[in-house]
């Protein structure tokens, strides 16, 4: 046991047998009661450990592509008619998230305008 600047008694790792060690940074912990299920110093360092034990993924990217971007996923793969798009999971509104994509900058040139029109995105 040592003491600090007002005498008053600080325990040591040594003097602790109901410490443990943080699991996430090393931190050495005292405990008043001894608690068997606490791995942690803190909040800080149990939310940084579960964060990495369970990785968030985006909202809005949960296995799941918007329409447009599937749309975009295959016009990267070379041009596309409107059914092609509808079918690479685009949408009936194929054609509205199109134009979408286009208000966002790409270029998207329609080849034709037949029963199904073909569209061909410029790189
Ligand atoms: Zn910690």
């Amino acid at each position: 046991m040592t003491s600090d600047l007002f005498g008053n008694a600080v325990a040591t790792a040594e003097d602790a047998p109901g410490g443990f060690r943080c699991a996430w940074c090393g931190t050495w912990v005292l405990l008043d009661q001894p608690d068997p299920h606490r791995r942690f110093c803190g909040d800080p360092c149990r939310s940084k450990a579960w964060e990495k034990e369970h990785p968030r993924v985006p909202v809005q990217n949960l296995g799941k592509l918007t329409r447009a971007e599937k749309i975009l996923e295959r016009l990267r793969q070379g041009k596309a008619t409107g059914l092609e798009l509808l079918q690479a999971g685009g949408g009936t509104r194929y054609g509205a998230r199109v134009h979408d994509l286009r208000g966002q900058g790409y270029r998207i040139v329609t080849e034709n305008e037949g029963e199904w029109p073909t569209y061909r995105l410029e790189e």
